[in-house]
This record gives structure tokens, C-alpha cells and sequence, in this order.
């Protein structure tokens, strides 16, 4: 490796933030032997203890927001109200599990003849984490707090055109109390990321993997941990369906919709993608929808009246527009937008096709940006049909007035999440993962904090 520089770019410009030398394989060495060594003396930390320091990190989070949300706006493009709401998340998470997570790890006896007999929830170890760039902030805590509290120290390998959110986190933590190089951000260059992450997943000191990203990276790092034999945490893609059935109140579905689509100018996996209307309501629902997506504030992420900002990288926006593209030529309706913004940044307009189905790159692919895909069914069973027609099965909303008619659709659906006349949204309180190419394993609640534990038998005759 030599010592490259790693750019990070303002996408609302095209202009270059900060640059940063990424680093050589001594230092990442040296890294991965502090943390071994940090994680070590933390998992024989009192779990009390371990979940005070989250209560403490939810504040520092709080007291440093603004400015956390500064650096995500400055490096992926974020519109500030949601980067402000992504960061208080976290903190929300901090506070949940500093109250819970004793509770969530606490052993569990069983009642057996003979024997004392309990489970315990042990700390995994030394784990690493490739974390995605969408939600700078919320993608590492949501992770990074259950682990702490659950006696694990992290290698952080953050998507690197956020190296500075990354450093940010870093320092955070020690700030927050938690022992010095417990969490360490790893600089690792673009070209050396797949040699870097398969060369720890087989070190010894490290004992398990998490990776929030695309099915191309997923599919690298799940290899990685099965030829090692180790533990992972897959959170990858999504093409999250939207239901509406025919009894929906479709004015406020279609309100629902837009900000299901276009939160984090669609880039989050679990953005709304694909729009399955029942065929008595589709023109109406398409009618609102449109609406509303053209009174979307498109413009500069700093300003907080701003509701759609650039993608996060250029790149990003070609891939939207030659879905746009092949969709259209495949016999979608351009309904609004279609094009990228002229002019400096990533800007695209926002978009919605008509007439998709499978077969056409907007409803087989994961659209990760403004991009809404709308199909026309022809009663419930269409509905369930279209939804379940994707490689993906993260999240899925079915909007009706009838919330039992709606469960029932749910369970005909294959998801990691269900939710019904809501949009869908991690909460610390509920496990959230997915099913089929979305990934395995979960985050949040207690099956997040037990992920990375050692599930331990204890039997005493
Ligand atoms: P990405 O390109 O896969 O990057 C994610 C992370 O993986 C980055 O840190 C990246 O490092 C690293 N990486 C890339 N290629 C790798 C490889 N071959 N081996 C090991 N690590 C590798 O994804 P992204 O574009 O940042 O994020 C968008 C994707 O993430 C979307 O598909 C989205 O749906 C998914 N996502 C899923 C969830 C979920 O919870 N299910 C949440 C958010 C996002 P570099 O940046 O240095 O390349």
C-alpha cells in the first residue's frame, strides 16, 4: 500500500472538502493491536458500567449535533433538518440502551432438575464494521451502541467519502468515556478496501463482522466471514414495496408515500421504491402522489426549508438516470422529472415512472435515489404478487382501512419489517434487518445487542 490520499467531495458543489492520507498496513496494524487490546480490558468492564458510557455518549451526541450534522451535509449531501433528526436518533438510541441494556443482557435461568443451569450474553470480542455513507451518524450508532454496551470493541471501516464523520464518531466516543482506541476509524484508500477487510476478518483478534451496505460489498465480506468462520451481520439493499390497497385512504397514502420515497433524497434501504396500487385507486393515488412530488423543495442541503438535496456522489446519479432510462425504454410512463439538474452538484429531479412492472430496471433494482416506481394491480392477490416479485425483502408498508385486511396481506409478503398505514422506520425499540438478498441478522432492541454476544451455556451440577 502507499500513502494515498483519500478526497472527500461536497456533492452539492462537486468542490473537494478534505483530503486525508489513508493509511499504510503498519498503522492499520498497530490500529487493530490497540483495539484487540482495549476490547480485552472492556469486557471485564461491569455491564452497569459499559451502559452509563452510552448515557453519557447520548449527550455528547446532543451537545455536538449541530456540527455532526454540518459534516454530513458537507460530505454526502444530507438536507440538515434530516441529518439534525438522524443525529438525535442516535442519541435516543444511546439513551435506550443505557436504560435497557443491562436488562437485555442480564442471564436468563433455566429450570432444570438437577442443575443450575442459566444463558449468559458474553462479549463477542474485537468486531469490525463496514458502515455505508447514508446515515454518517445513525448507520455507526444504531450498531456501534448495542456492541459497547455489550462489552465489544470496534474497527470502524466507514464508506470513505465520510472519513470525517468517521473521525468525528471517533473522537466522540473518547469524549463520551469509552476507553481510548475502543472504537478506532480505520483510513483505509478505495482500492485496498476489499484486500484490508478480507486480510481482518481472518486475523484472529478480530471476532466477528457487521456490514451495512451494497449486495456487491455484502456478498465480499459474507465470503470473507464464511472462509473464516466467523460471525456476520448483513444489512444490504432494498426495494422496499408500498402497497395501497383498494379501500386506502388515498390522500393520505400518497402524502405517506412522497416522504417514504424521498426522505434522504432516496438514498436510504429502506426508501420506499415500489409503488403497487390497487387498480380503483391508482389514478387518484397517482394523481396525489405526482402532486406532491412536484412540490418537493429541491436545493441546497444547508437550507433547512430544503427537502430534496444532491445524490452523494455523481455516480450515484448516473446509475438513477440509466434506470430512468432503460425503464422508459421498456414501456414506462414518464410521469415528473426524469433528468439531472444542470449546473454544478449531483442534483437529480425528482421522478416518477408509471406502467412498471418486473422486467424493468426501476422495479427489479434497488433505485437508491429520487426515483418512485409506480405499478398498477389488479386486486389483493396482484398486490401480493408484485410486492413479493424482488430479489430484496427489507421493509414494506401496506396502506388500507382495514389494519386486519392489511396484517393479513403483510404475512403474504416476505420482509425483515411489516408496517401498516405507517412508513417504515428503524425505532431502538424493534429489531430491524432483512430477508432474502436484504441480508441476514438484525440491529436494535434485543436481538441487536445479543448479535455480537457469546450465547454461553452455564450448567452447575
Ligand atoms: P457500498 O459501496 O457497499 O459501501 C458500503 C461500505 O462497504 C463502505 O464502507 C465501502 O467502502 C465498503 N466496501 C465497498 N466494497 C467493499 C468490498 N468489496 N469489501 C469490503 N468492503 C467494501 O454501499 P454504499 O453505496 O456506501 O451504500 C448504499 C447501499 O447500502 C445501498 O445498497 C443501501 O440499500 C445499503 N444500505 C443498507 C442498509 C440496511 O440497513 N439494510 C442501510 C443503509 C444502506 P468504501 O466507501 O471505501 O468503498
Amino acid at each position: 500500500m502507499s500513502s494515498t490520499m483519500i478526497e472527500t467531495v461536497n456533492p452539492a458543489t462537486g468542490r473537494p472538502t478534505a483530503a486525508y492520507e489513508a493509511w499504510d498496513a503498519a498503522r492499520i496494524e498497530a490500529a487493530v493491536e490497540r483495539a484487540h487490546a482495549a476490547s480485552l480490558a472492556w469486557a471485564r468492564v461491569p455491564v452497569t458500567e459499559r451502559a452509563a458510557r452510552a448515557a453519557r455518549l447520548a449527550d455528547s451526541l446532543r451537545e455536538h449535533a449541530g456540527q455532526l450534522a454540518d459534516l454530513a451535509v458537507a460530505e454526502m449531501g444530507k438536507p440538515v433538518a434530516e441529518a439534525a433528526g438522524e443525529v438525535e436518533k442516535s442519541a435516543l438510541t444511546a439513551d435506550y440502551y443505557a436504560r435497557q441494556g443491562p436488562g437485555h443482557l442480564a442471564d436468563q435461568r433455566v429450570a432444570i432438575d438437577g442443575a443450575e443451569a442459566w444463558v449468559a450474553y458474553e462479549p463477542a470480542g474485537l468486531l469490525l464494521a463496514v458502515m455505508p455513507w447514508n446515515f454518517p451518524v445513525w448507520q455507526v450508532m444504531r450498531f456501534a451502541v448495542p456492541a459497547l454496551v455489550a462489552g465489544n470493541g470496534i474497527l470502524l471501516k466507514h464508506a470513505s467519502n465520510v472519513t470525517g464523520s468517521a473521525l468525528a464518531l471517533q473522537d466522540l466516543f473518547a469524549e463520551a468515556g469509552f476507553p481510548d482506541n475502543l472504537v478506532s476509524a480505520l483510513v483505509v484508500a478505495d482500492a485496498d478496501v476489499p484486500g484490508v477487510t478480507a486480510r481482518l476478518i481472518e486475523d484472529e483478534r478480530i471476532a466477528a463482522v457487521t456490514l451495512t451496505g451494497s449486495n456487491r460489498a455484502g456478498a465480499a465480506v459474507g465470503a470473507a466471514a464464511g472462509r473464516a468462520a466467523k460471525k456476520s451481520v448483513l444489512e444490504l439493499g432494498g426495494s422496499d414495496a408500498f402497497v395501497v390497497l383498494d379501500d386506502a385512504d388515498v390522500k393520505r397514502a400518497a402524502a405517506a408515500a412522497v416522504r417514504a420515497r424521498f426522505t434522504n433524497s432516496g438514498q436510504s434501504c429502506v426508501c420506499a421504491k415500489r409503488f403497487i396500487v390497487a387498480e380503483p385507486v391508482a389514478d387518484a393515488f397517482t394523481a396525489a402522489f405526482v402532486a406532491g412530488v412536484e412540490s418537493l423543495r429541491l436545493g441546497d442541503p444547508r437550507d433547512p426549508d430544503t427537502q430534496v438535496g444532491p445524490l452523494a456522489r455523481d455516480d450515484l446519479r448516473a446509475a438513477i438516470q440509466r434506470q430512468v432510462e432503460e425503464s422508459v425504454a421498456a414501456g414506462a410512463r414518464l410521469l415528473t422529472g426524469g433528468k439531472p439538474l444542470p449546473g454544478e452538484g449531483y442534483f437529480h429531479q425528482p421522478t416518477v415512472l408509471a406502467g412498471t412492472g418486473p422486467g424493468m430496471a426501476a422495479f427489479d433494482e434497488e433505485t437508491f435515489g429520487p426515483l418512485a416506481a409506480i405499478a398498477v394491480a389488479r386486486d389483493d392477490e396482484d398486490c401480493i404478487r408484485l410486492a413479493n416479485a424482488t430479489a430484496y425483502g427489507l421493509g414494506l408498508s401496506v396502506w388500507t382501512a382495514d389494519a386486519s385486511r392489511g396484517v393479513d396481506v403483510a404475512r403474504r409478503i416476505t420482509s425483515g419489517a411489516a408496517f401498516v398505514n405507517a412508513i417504515v422506520a428503524s425505532d431502538p425499540r424493534l429489531p430491524f434487518g432483512g430477508t432474502k438478498r436484504s441480508g441476514y441478522g438484525r440491529e436494535l432492541a434485543a436481538e441487536g445487542i445479543r448479535e455480537f454476544t457469546n450465547t454461553r451455556t452455564y450448567w452447575v451440577a
